[in-house]
């Protein structure tokens, strides 16, 4: 069993925000430590009210973000992971280490998000409907899942955060 512990959350006026624009480096090694932490990562995301969460916003640069949106989501909702069709409730929460988006739609939309580390702010952002991505899970196992909807809007946030970019940066003004 492994605990989780409640870690700090890093904003844009933390005396450590600047490790928000560091971006991420590639995790070479799993065991314990990487479970532990994606546990502590989940744990303060859903203590934060967050359905996604990046490793620099924990003060970290390991490339790592997790994903939990199972209460965005119907019930019947559903994801292909590993080319199976699965329930996004019955695989949320994932671990994204060292992904790769290696498939995005041409078709996009724009809706409004928000973060935790810019508390009180809500953005409307350009996003691809739906995405492919290839990573590794808390123990190193290489995976692929595609998504579409809040899930994808999600990876695409948090896979920016890896690399230094809020999502800020890419707010789409007036009505578009
Ligand atoms: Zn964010």
């Amino acid at each position: 069993m492994i605990n989780e512990i409640l870690l700090s959350i890093v904003t844009v006026t933390s005396p450590n925000a600047a490790v928000l624009r560091q971006p991420a480096e590639p995790v070479t090694s799993f065991g314990e430590h990487t479970e532990k932490f994606f546990h502590s990562m989940v744990a303060t995301m859903r203590n934060a009210g967050g359905i996604g969460i990046a490793a620099q916003q924990v003060g970290e640069t390991m490339a790592v973000f997790a994903v939990d949106v199972s209460q965005c989501v119907a019930s019947g909702d559903t994801c292909a992971l590993d080319r199976r069709t699965v329930k996004i409730r019955s695989v949320s929460p994932l671990a994204f280490f060292n992904p790769k988006i290696t498939k995005v739609s041409e078709e996009t939309n724009v809706q409004e998000e928000g973060c935790l580390s810019i508390p009180g702010v809500r953005a409307k952002i350009r996003r691809a409907n739906s995405v492919a991505v290839r990573y590794q899970d808390e123990k190193g196992d290489t995976h692929e899942l595609e998504c579409g909807g809040i899930f994808a809007r999600c990876i695409q946030h948090e896979e920016a955060h890896l690399r230094g970019i809020l999502f800020t940066d890419d707010a789409v003004s007036g009505d578009e």
